[in-house]
């Protein structure tokens, strides 16, 4: 597989033009095509020599997905999935709302953590994606709607903290102002909680936000959800998350998928609400998105009990809605189906 050029050093990228015999100014425009102007071939970058653009070519890949299916929900969710130089595919979520363009991107094939409600998980563990895999989502969703994304949420496939090194890069690139230019404060990394990794997001000097997916609020609940090879202990998440607030100064988000029976109780609303308070944490409630099989949604109104308890004892909650579950885009839903429902358009 080419590599691809967004991942080449300046430094390396201006020798490899002077061996072409270019002068060294063409970097610069190179890299405002790949990133300011997000081009997604090198045919488009046209004010490249016509040799040059068929050298790039021959050498490196300019964008690294190929998007082959695209399903738009009613209520402006765009869903893709994309193949990768390997075959293999992805999904990527754009959630348009009149305030901001949100994009959820996936970060691994499949995923290791394997939570026992989750479709990504069912699929198991393909492999990581590359640093370019992970930004070129980003350009994706971005050029559908013709400016840059306001929001870039890394909660798609994957447990981003198990590919710490290829997500911290496409995030460099993402927010530096070389590369996309896209704030830190709008940038989220959501995980199911990897102390090492949570830490290490900590110490990168970006301060990016951070979600992390508890699940449930005790040891013996967790244990129910989330089988045990990636299962951290509960107190060492806790001092991870710690960490991370003390060094980028950012109030993190606790995310509770709500499985019917399971953590929706009152008991589980004060245990979590203890929690919050602890790491200082806004809690986000996810009603559990499967349709079938033991692992439900609680009723409307169980969750929004859960939800007035939280409230009550004054933590900063929201209970998300449910959008893109048309096209089976909400959490916990990516790569569910290979089947292709009506409102899907093959791209060609
Ligand atoms: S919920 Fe997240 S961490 Fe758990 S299996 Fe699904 S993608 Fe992986």
């Amino acid at each position: 597989m080419k590599p691809s050029l967004k991942t080449v050093p300046y430094r390396e990228l201006t020798l490899w033009l002077e061996q072409q015999g270019q002068p060294r100014f063409r970097a610069n425009q190179i890299h405002d095509w790949l990133f300011a102007k997000r081009a997604m071939a090198f045919a488009d970058m046209n004010n490249l020599p016509t040799t040059l653009r068929e050298a790039l070519e021959a050498n490196f890949t300019a964008f690294s997905l190929k998007p082959i299916r695209k399903q738009v929900d009613g209520d402006h969710t765009v869903k893709w999935l994309s193949e990768l130089g390997d075959g293999k595919t992805i999904e990527t979520v754009l959630i348009r709302a009149p305030e901001r363009d949100t994009v959820c991107i996936s970060s691994q094939v499949g995923c290791p953590v394997c939570c026992v409600f989750c479709a990504t998980g069912k699929m198991g563990f393909q492999r990581n994606l590359k640093s370019a895999e992970i930004l070129d989502q980003v350009i994706l969703a971005s050029n559908e709607i013709g400016h840059l994304v306001s929001n870039v949420v890394v909660m798609g496939m994957g447990e981003p903290l198990l590919n710490f090194d290829n997500v911290a890069a496409a995030l460099v690139m993402l927010s530096s102002k070389d590369g996309l230019g896209l704030g830190v404060r709008h940038v989220t990394v959501s995980t199911s909680g990897i102390p090492e990794g949570i830490r290490r997001l900590a110490d990168t000097g970006y301060p990016w936000n951070l979600a992390v997916s508890l699940h449930a609020a005790t040891e013996d609940q967790r244990s129910k959800l989330i089988p045990p090879r990636h299962r951290a202990p509960l107190e060492d998440i806790l001092a991870a998350m710690e960490h991370h607030s003390e060094v980028t100064h950012r109030m993190p988000t606790l995310e509770i998928v709500l499985v019917n029976g399971v953590n929706d109780s009152p008991e589980d609303a004060a245990r979590l609400a203890n929690i919050a308070h602890r790491v200082h944490a806004k809690v986000n409630l996810i009603p559990c998105n499967n349709d079938s099989g033991p692992y439900q949604a609680p009723p409307p109104e169980k969750c929004n009990m859960f939800l007035r308890h939280l409230i009550s004892r004054k933590i900063q909650a929201t209970l998300r809605l449910r959008k893109g579950k048309g096209i089976d885009a909400a959490c916990g839903q990516l790569h569910s189906k290979s089947t292709q429902p009506p409102d899907t358009e093959e791209l060609p």
